[in-house]
């Protein structure tokens, strides 16, 4: 391994997250548009290149990759993917290899993640009403999903449920989520919806329900006890006390997890954020087609971290909302 990758602000990166596509099966009311335009082939990285260049990354001290998109899991040969990256699990020098999926192709694919040495995977799903589902997802059926669930856990994975929380949407579904995963041994996060890009939606689905009245509203049925697990990230954990259930909230919208933020995602053409909250991205792309050699392609890395800001500025507090970023999550990747 060569020198470590180490921010300006001391903070050591060793967690990736990759979008391996912009395409998705799904047309989630907060992440997409219902007519999106997808980018052309030639612009994506291929599965060659996003090898080359998470290779670079392990190199560099992440041992930490997590695959997300789009919806991963319908790039083409993205298994082939998971089975090479996977030569990084037998040496040591990756931990952890996972992904964040929605579900809907885990079926199929369950058996072979497990075979590559994948343990975890996040899946995201904010209902578990069909009709509910199908509104907010527009193009998703929940059957297909609770399926890939069950595939994921027959499988042997690890399964973490992602659910957004949306005011006037699953704010009736708190506790009936809550019960469905811990009788499945689930774990479960709730994710702060963020401001991310313009949607053009007409409907009023997708809207604020901030997780300190969620918070509250666990705490009063069961009593919860913080937990000290801290991942780097922006998840804060609680246990149940009542059930032992562990429970996650990731509220992007604080700043006060960017002092330990471990991180940094590369989207499906090559752009390097080194932060989910900021504009500020450089292109590994170019170096990457630039050299057979990964010189070109580390030198940019390091290049690229050294300008990743201490923090973000989103902001609910203000009337407008303030620090809204134009790219939406399928782009940068959840
Ligand atoms: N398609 C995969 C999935 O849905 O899990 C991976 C990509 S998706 C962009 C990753 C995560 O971002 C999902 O859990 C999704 O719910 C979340 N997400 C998308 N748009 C969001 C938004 N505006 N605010 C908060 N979370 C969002
Ligand atoms: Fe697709 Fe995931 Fe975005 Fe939903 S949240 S549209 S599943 S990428």
């Amino acid at each position: 391994m060569i020198t470590p990758l180490i921010d300006p602000f001391a903070r050591t990166i060793d967690y990736l997250r990759v979008s391996v596509t912009d395409r998705c099966d799904f047309r989630c009311v907060y992440c997409m548009s219902e007519n999106m335009t997808f980018l052309p082939k030639k612009e994506l990285l291929t599965l060659e290149e996003l090898d080359r260049m998470c290779s670079a990354f392990i190199r560099m001290g992440v041992n930490k990759l997590r695959i997300t998109g789009g919806e991963p899991l319908v790039r083409r040969g993205i298994m082939t993917f998971f089975e090479t990256m996977s030569r990084h699990l037998k040496t040591g020098d990756l931990e952890e290899l996972t992904l964040t999926t929605n579900g809907s192709q885990l079926e199929k694919y369950a058996d072979q993640l497990a075979a590559f040495g994948i343990k975890r995977v996040n899946i995201s799903l904010d209902t578990l009403d069909e009709e509910k589902f199908a509104r907010i997802t527009r193009w998703g059926r929940l059957p297909q999903v609770l399926r890939g669930i069950e595939a994921a856990q027959a499988a042997g994975l690890r399964v973490k449920l992602n659910a957004v929380a949306l005011k006037d949407f699953n704010e009736d579904e708190l506790f009936t989520l809550t019960d469905w995963c811990a009788a499945r041994d689930i774990d479960l996060t709730f994710i702060e919806v963020m401001p991310m890009g313009d949607l053009g939606n007409e409907d009023r689905i997708g809207q604020f329900w901030s997780l300190k009245d969620l918070r509250v509203q666990l705490e009063t049925r069961g009593g919860l006890t913080d937990l000290p697990d801290r991942t780097g990230g922006p998840a804060r954990y609680v246990r149940v006390d009542a059930t032992g259930q562990k429970i996650g909230f990731i509220t992007p919208l604080s700043h006060n997890f960017c002092e330990s933020c471990n991180r940094v995602r590369v989207t499906c053409t090559g752009e390097i954020y080194t932060c989910l909250g900021q504009e500020g991205h450089s292109d590994l792309r170019g170096p990457l087609r630039a050299s057979e050699n990964d010189t070109v392609l580390e030198d940019a890395i390091r290049h690229a971290i050294t300008l990743k800001p201490k923090g973000h500025d989103f902001d609910y507090s203000r009337q407008q909302v303030d620090g809204q970023v134009s790219r939406h999550m399928s782009h940068t990747g959840g």
